[in-house]
């Protein structure tokens, strides 16, 4: 069995609230939401809390990304609503489509049978297309090219409690890439190839065995002289070569503080445009959290990903409520998603009425200006 890494790998940055450094520097940073004008009442909803919890003090651009042109009543709404800059960006066709050379016809298709099959958004081109651009093009949107760290945000989030630190600030010091707050398991439906696509990349390429890519396996247990025999047997395309299984663990990429220079780079743009050539995007339903996640774990080790435990954060049924105060003891794990998880999200619960949130810093939402 995996080790559980050492506690001190990974810590809140902060147990105790700060006094929000509102005349410090910040970073090349930007909060970012892609959204369709029709989601602005929920938009705005996200904005006002993050505003609220964080952004009130330290006044961080938020760029606004759409596949299609902004409607008038949108930008005038919510450019209102941030203390910060606002962008509003349209993507180009190039961004948000199939790629080069794909036979169109075919993939549209792979979609109506993902549909008719039940795969969750699997008939839907737009959400094939938003997962592609999330993948890959998103690093290298013009909109983004002066930042070096992004915070992803969509409609319909919610912060439950105060942010009192500049958390780009604290992933630059600490020399962290990827920071999370949640981390679930895929279903399994949507990417059945994916795995053995990415694991193949590895071994082509000789890259190291990680430790976070030892904490995504799980070994296979048939006898190693039949792994090859058994991993033909029982393909499934969540196996690797020899047989050992991903776990399906990934970060839930709706919430996400990262470092745009690590996913421009070399080796993670390479994978992306040999998955983009596999089509899987398209004749599969890959998510872009599971091309994160993955790639994360083949490229990194472990020690460079933040659980941001501290941030009480809410989107669709899943809730993370952190306990911050100094000294006390973190919520008990619930369901951990996998044994021996280094990530495995603490305190997540699905509905945070039945704990409650301790947020410490509450007071300074209130009494903030
Ligand atoms: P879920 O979180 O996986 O259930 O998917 P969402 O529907 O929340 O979509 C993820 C993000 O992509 C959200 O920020 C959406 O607003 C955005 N999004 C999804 N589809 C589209 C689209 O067709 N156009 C635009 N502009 N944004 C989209
Ligand atoms: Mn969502």
């Amino acid at each position: 069995s995996i080790p559980r890494p050492d506690h001190d790998l990974d810590k809140p940055f902060y147990s105790r609230c700060q006094e929000p450094a509102v005349n410090q520097s910040r970073e090349d940073a930007a909060l970012v939401m892609l959204v369709r004008n029709w989601e602005l009442e929920k938009a705005l909803k996200t904005v006002h809390s993050i505003e609220k919890h964080f952004n009130k003090w330290f006044h961080y651009p938020i760029v606004f990304l759409n596949d299609v042109p902004w409607t008038d009543e949108f930008m005038e709404r919510m450019k209102e609503a941030p203390s910060g800059e606002v962008v509003f960006d349209v993507l180009t066709p190039e961004e948000w489509s199939f790629p080069a050379g794909m036979d169109a016809e075919a993939a549209r298709e792979s979609i109506d049978r993902q549909g008719k099959a039940g795969i969750l958004y699997g008939g839907l081109e737009s959400y094939h297309h938003m997962c592609r651009f999330f993948s890959g093009k998103f690093y290298n949107v013009p909109a983004l090219r002066p930042y070096k760290w992004y915070w992803r945000i969509e409609p319909d989030v919610e912060f439950h409690c105060a942010i009192t630190y500049d958390p780009f600030l604290e992933m630059a010091r600490h020399d962290k890439v990827y920071g999370f707050t949640i981390a679930l398991t895929e279903l399994p439906r949507t990417c059945p190839t994916l795995f053995r696509r990415i694991s193949d990349f590895k071994e082509a390429r000789h890259l190291p065995t990680t430790t976070l890519w030892k904490a995504m396996i799980s070994p296979s247990w048939v006898p190693w002289p039949l792994r090859g025999m058994s991993s033909w047997l029982f393909n499934t395309g969540h196996t690797d070569r020899h047989g050992d299984s991903w776990n399906l663990c990934h970060y839930w990429s709706n919430f996400e503080i990262a470092s745009l220079d690590f996913f421009r780079g070399k080796e993670y743009q390479e994978l992306v445009r040999s998955l983009d050539n596999t089509g899987g995007f398209y004749h599969e339903r890959w998510g872009d959290a599971d091309v994160h996640s993955l790639a994360l774990a083949m490229l990194l080790d472990a020690r460079y990903i933040h659980h941001f435990q501290d941030i009480g954060y809410h989107h669709d049924i899943f809730t993370q409520c952190p306990v911050n105060a100094a000294g006390e003891k973190q919520l008990p794990r619930s369901e951990s998603l996998v044994e021996n998880q280094p990530w495995a999200p603490e305190g997540r619960h699905d509905d945070p009425n039945a704990i409650g949130c301790r947020c410490e810093c509450d007071a300074a939402v209130r009494g903030g200006t």
